[in-house]
């Protein structure tokens, strides 16, 4: 567990277009000093959209927030090997950095981790579709949403709460995108700060921090010297509903895994695999999930990648890799699925692999830096 406060930044504008009082706006104009770039997303269009913004100046931070709940965009794509950057990161996004630092295309030290508490990210296009069909809402009237007490709730700028079970809405297939539903991390403790609004109270606008390592430690430090941003102990109730509310989402998130790693388990080896074959059956060989994947790094000249042309096997050798490959370095994020023009569900075929391999060797890749994976330690669990 880290050191945990509540904090918001010292500068009013800042603090009042900011989500939860600004705190990580604030942390941002302040580790500005020591680091070449900060990494972000910036709002487009509604709270739908965003692009991929680099800062080099606290000028530009009032313009990139508010892009808290936009489209799940992979940044890890974006760090550059020797460049300090501090970069705001959903929980498979940091995971997806504590990978790449594995394989030496991060460097640790290079990188101050600013994680998001995530409880799903919502797919835009289905979700603007879904308020206007079903609330008679303009996607461009949502100031923000929030899972809370069971249900995904929309606020609206002129202060109305569209609110309904998120069971139901993910039982109709609506709701959070399908990576989201099945992950277990919503507290990014591989970070070196998680920030968000889960044990806050709710008339005052503050974030809850939590700081995990020394450069963390110096860089909420050196932002509280500057007056960027102000702390204080966090309510010791507060804490626990924070627990609370995490321990919910997991057991969430928990319940999709059984749903969608239990009847898979259950089949016969031959059906398991007839079943893999059917589901990648469409694939045209783009290779466009390869290039989504913030894992792997093999470039369009990868010869071991590459399917064969004459290949007859039911599966290219390229996805047989790529199983083997992600199954103890999946981070289950997502990108694949929304990136395959096929809409083949990869990372639901991908996460079946890891959350076995998981559950059978005890190693979830993108936790710590210094965990390595099985294949590589040679350690296997007795009967593996
Ligand atoms: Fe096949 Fe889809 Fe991957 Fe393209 S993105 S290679 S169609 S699985």
């Amino acid at each position: 567990m880290g050191t945990e406060y509540w904090g918001w930044a010292g500068e009013a504008h800042l603090r009042e277009h900011g989500e939860s009082g600004g705190a990580v706006s604030g942390l941002l104009a302040s580790v500005l000093s020591s680091y070449d770039e900060v990494i972000v997303i910036r709002k487009t269009g509604t709270v739908f959209e965003a692009e991929v913004h680099t800062l080099d100046s606290p000028q530009g931070i009032a313009r990139v927030q508010g892009a808290l709940h936009a489209v799940s965009i992979e940044l890890s794509h974006y760090l550059q090997l020797g460049r300090k950057t501090a970069i705001v990161l959903k929980p498979c996004e940091a995971r997806a950095v504590i990978e790449n630092i594995k394989r030496n295309h991060v460097r640790r030290e290079d990188v101050l981790l600013i994680g998001l508490n995530c409880g799903g990210t919502l797919p835009p296009v289905k979700t603007k579709e879904y308020l206007r069909s079903q609330f008679g809402v303009s996607p461009g009237d949502i100031a923000k949403e929030e899972i809370a007490k069971g249900n995904l709730i929309f606020f609206t700028t002129d202060g109305q709460e569209l609110s309904r079970s998120i069971d139901e809405l993910e039982e109709a297939g609506y709701g959070r995108r399908e990576s989201c539903r099945y992950c277990d991390v919503k507290i990014p403790s591989m970070c070196d700060i998680a920030c968000g609004n889960w044990g806050t109270p709710a008339e005052k606008h503050i974030t809850f921090l939590e700081v995990f390592t020394d450069a963390g430690a110096a860089a909420l430090e050196a932002a509280v010297d500057g007056g960027y941003v102000s702390v204080s102990e966090p309510g010791e109730k507060l804490a626990a509903v924070r627990k609370k509310i995490e321990g919910i989402m997991v057991k969430m998130a928990k319940g999709w895994q059984e749903k969608m790693l239990g009847p898979f388990m259950a089949m016969e080896p031959k059906e398991r695999l007839d079943a893999i074959h059917a589901a990648l059956a469409p694939c045209i060989g783009c290779y466009a999930c390869r290039k989504a994947c913030p894992v792997c790094k093999c470039g369009d000249d990868c010869k071991c990648f590459q399917a064969d042309p004459d290949d007859q096997l039911p599966i290219s050798m390229f996805h047989a890799v790529r199983f083997l490959h992600l199954m103890e370095s999946c981070v289950g994020c997502g990108q694949c699925s929304d990136a395959c023009p096929m809409e083949i569900p990869l990372a639901h075929l991908h996460q079946l692999f890891a959350k076995a391999y998981e559950g059978r060797t005890g190693y979830k890749p993108g936790m710590s830096c210094g965990d390595i994976p099985p294949l590589s330690r040679g350690d296997f669990p007795e009967g593996y």
